[in-house]
């Protein structure tokens, strides 16, 4: 037996050959040196369509840069499975021999460099393969499985742009939606919990507008800027004073911009904000205050009501009970008791969840471990997801990625 030939466990039970394995870090490390931003994945697609083409699995496009592969085996259950495909603005820093050099255009038409810095392309490259396995292994399961390329994931377009784009009406309804994210966890663990895996999250510009004067005469101008400081002063009280204190929630103002010279009152001011928050009634709650404080604060400061425009919405994530039993126990079965760890609980958010929701279909989501032990040695731990340094291990994400995806799905699939 040649080397190429020696026997690889994915998950227990799960095995292929080492050269299965060096094929897809070879296609992860592609996928890794050509990240493209959210709603531009132009090339990422192309390429999963090719992969797929060579699978001779059928797809089409939804989203526009959404592909979605119907593999098909005969009659039986029907799964959703989830990988998103985007990258991220950061200029990556990991030194690794792969590392992107790519850049990318974003929304305001600024070049920014590109780094798959959240591990999308260990999403992509697991759903390849376990589409390669399956479509290989046809006597040990029976069904559909419908895998969903998600674009857009990082800016909460994506998974809305796919099913307002018909996915559901062309693709059979499966009987749960499957969704895996790599994670900053030691190779062959796992967080999974029933209930919120992620939470809701709202992003909103806020522009004020005053009257702009001589930094020498306050009295000829309505200050914009004194007026959002308040405003951003105020906010803060939100989650402190009118949420109760076992609430989890987030009101955070990332950017605030306003003015070009120090003797110069300006027109206006901008700032955005991000709210994290737990399910829709505490999301509501917290929206209307910030309406009712930027309002108030305008109003204080004698100016008009300032434009709010929503920069983007992430719906919730909800694991659904019954089908988190069924998928714990699969992991459990792969990787082993004590693999699959309650998931700390984050305020981390992600639009997998609507893939399932907008149809009243059950989600799974899972995070999984791709980092060798000793990253973790003396207490330490790797960068996590959105930095520069993340980097996950390419064999291990593989192996991992593809293990933990096969495992649950033949857990509904097998026969
Ligand atoms: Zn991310
Ligand atoms: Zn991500």
């Amino acid at each position: 037996m040649t080397d190429s030939q020696r026997t690889v466990q994915l998950a227990k039970g799960i095995e292929t050959t080492a050269s299965f394995v060096e094929e897809h870090v070879k296609m992860y490390k592609e996928f890794h040196r050509a990240p493209e931003l959210s709603s531009e994945e132009h090339r990422t697609a192309e390429s999963i369509e090719a992969r797929l083409d060579e699978l001779g699995i059928e797809h089409f496009r939804s989203g526009g840069t959404g592909v979605v592969g119907l593999l098909t085996n005969g009659e039986g259950p029907v799964v959703g499975f989830r990988a998103d495909t985007d990258g991220l603005p950061i200029a990556e820093e990991t030194g690794l021999d792969y590392a992107s050099t790519a850049t990318g255009t974003l929304p305001d038409g600024k070049e920014a460099p590109t780094m798959h810095g959240c591990g999308h392309d260990t999403h992509i490259t697991a759903a390849l393969a376990a589409a390669q396995y399956l479509s290989e292994s046809r006597d040990a399961w029976h069904g559909t499985v419908v895998f969903i390329f998600q674009p857009g994931e990082e800016t909460a377009w994506g998974a809305k742009a796919m099913v307002d784009d018909g996915l559901w009406d062309k693709a059979p309804r499966p009987e749960v939606v499957l969704a895996q994210h790599v994670m900053p966890l030691q190779a062959g663990k796992f967080w999974l919990r029933p209930g919120n895996m992620a939470s809701l999250a709202d992003s909103w510009r806020v522009t004020v507008r005053g009257r702009q004067a001589h930094g020498s005469q306050p009295e000829n101008s309505l200050d914009p800027i004194v007026a959002a400081a308040s405003m951003v002063m105020r906010l803060q009280t939100i989650v402190s004073r009118e949420l109760a204190p076992m609430t989890p929630a987030v009101v955070t103002v990332g950017t605030f911009h306003a003015g070009l010279k120090e003797n110069i009152i300006p027109e206006t001011a901008e700032f955005s904000l991000n709210v994290r928050t737990p399910d829709e009634e505490v999301r509501a709650k917290v929206l209307s205050s910030i309406r009712r404080i930027v309002a108030a604060e305008a109003q204080a400061s004698g100016i008009g009501e300032p434009g709010i425009v929503e920069i983007n919405r992430f719906p919730r994530l909800f694991n659904d009970a019954e089908h988190t039993v069924r998928a714990t126990k699969a992991l459990e079965a792969g990787f082993g008791e004590g693999s699959v760890i309650s998931a700390p609980l984050g305020m981390g958010s992600e639009d997998a969840g609507w893939l399932g929701d907008a149809i009243g279909v059950p989600v799974v989501f899972w995070s999984f471990g791709a980092f060798a032990d000793q990253a973790f040695a003396d207490g330490a731990s790797p960068a996590g997801n959105h930095s520069p340094q993340f980097a996950p291990d390419a064999e291990l994400s593989v192996i991992n990625g593809t293990g933990a995806a096969l495992a649950v799905l033949l857990e509904y699939l097998g026969k």
